[in-house]
C-alpha cells in the first residue's frame, strides 16, 4: 500500500512529518465525488516532544465543486507501530458532515409521512455516531411504516391495529409473504436494538436498515401491483367494423356498403405496379 506524507503542526507549533493512508474522494457537505483541493494544512492533536504522545491527525481540504466549495477536515486515528513509530495515521471520518435525507419512493411517503421523518432522524443519529439510539429510532420507524400501511389497507381494523403489539399486527394482518417475512425480521432486530439483552448477536444495524429497505420495496410492489390490477383490465374481443363481417360471408352485403367493399378489394397502389 502506498502511504502519503504531510508536514503537520502539533499543538505547540512544532512541525512533524505524518504518514497517512488515504485522501478523501467525497465531499461531506455536498455528498458528491470529488478530487480534493489540498491546502497543505495539517495538525496533530498532541505535544509530539512528549514520549508516548497520542493524538489525531487532521488535514484540511476543500471541495472543488463551484456550488459547494466548502472546507472540511479528514480525521485520521493514530496507529503506533511495532517499531515504536508514532507518526502513522489511518482514515477515520470527515467533518463536518451535513444531513443527507434518504431517498424514499413516493408510494411509501404517501403511506406514512411519519415513517419518513423517523427513519431520516434515525439515519441522522447513525451519521452523528449516536449508535446507542439509532437502533431504537429504526425500530420506531418500522412500527410507523407497518401500522400506517395496515391502517391504510384495512381501515376497518384501524383501532385494533393502533392498540396491538407490532409483532402481533404483522402476524394477524399482513397477508403478503414477502412483506411479512421482512417486516417481522426488521421488528426482531429493532427490538434487539432497544432491549437490555440482545438475541441476534450476528446481525446489526446495517442488517436492520437492509430489512427496512426490503420492507419498503415489497410494500411499494404491492401498492403498484394493486394499482395496475385495478386500472388496467384486459379488453374482451377487438370490435370489428361492419364491412369485414360481409367480406368473409357468401351472403351479399347491403347496397349501402357495396361501394366501400369494392374499394377495399383493390390492391393498394404500390402493389398494383406489375
Ligand atoms: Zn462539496
Amino acid at each position: 500500500m502506498q502511504y502519503l506524507k504531510i508536514m503537520a503542526t502539533d499543538i505547540v507549533g512544532k512541525k512533524i512529518g505524518a504518514n497517512y493512508d488515504q485522501e478523501p474522494d467525497t465531499c461531506p457537505v455536498c455528498h458528491r465525488g470529488i478530487s480534493v483541493i489540498k491546502t497543505n494544512q495539517a495538525f496533530v492533536s498532541a505535544v509530539t516532544d512528549d514520549s508516548g504522545w497520542t493524538g489525531y491527525l487532521e488535514i484540511l481540504y476543500r471541495c472543488p465543486r463551484h456550488d459547494c466549495g466548502r472546507s472540511f477536515l479528514a480525521i485520521y486515528r493514530q496507529a503506533v507501530q511495532n517499531t515504536g513509530d508514532r507518526d502513522w495515521f489511518f482514515f477515520e471520518r470527515l467533518a463536518p458532515t451535513t444531513f443527507q435525507a434518504p431517498q424514499i419512493d413516493k408510494q411509501i411517503r404517501a403511506v406514512s409521512p411519519n415513517f419518513v421523518t423517523i427513519y431520516g432522524q434515525a439515519l441522522e443519529a447513525e451519521r452523528l455516531r449516536l449508535d446507542q439510539i439509532c437502533g431504537g429510532g429504526l425500530r420506531r420507524a418500522v412500527e410507523f411504516l407497518i401500522k400506517d400501511y395496515l391502517i391504510q389497507t384495512q381501515p376497518d381494523n384501524a383501532e385494533a391495529i393502533k392498540k396491538t403489539f407490532l409483532g402481533t399486527c404483522i402476524e394477524n394482518y399482513i397477508s403478503d409473504p414477502n412483506i411479512k417475512a421482512c417486516a417481522s425480521r426488521a421488528t426482531w432486530l429493532g427490538n434487539d436494538a432497544t432491549h437490555y439483552e440482545r438475541k441476534y448477536e450476528a446481525h446489526d444495524i446495517q442488517n436492520l436498515k437492509e430489512l427496512i429497505e426490503l420492507t419498503m420495496y415489497w410494500i411499494k410492489s404491492e401498492i403498484l401491483t394493486a394499482k395496475y390490477n385495478a386500472e388496467l383490465k384486459k379488453k374482451s374481443k377487438i370490435t370489428t367494423c361492419p364491412l369485414s363481417r360481409y367480406l368473409s360471408r357468401r351472403s351479399p352485403p347491403p347496397e349501402s356498403l357495396v361501394g366501400s367493399i369494392e374499394r377495399r378489394r383493390q390492391f393498394p397502389p404500390e402493389l398494383h405496379a406489375e
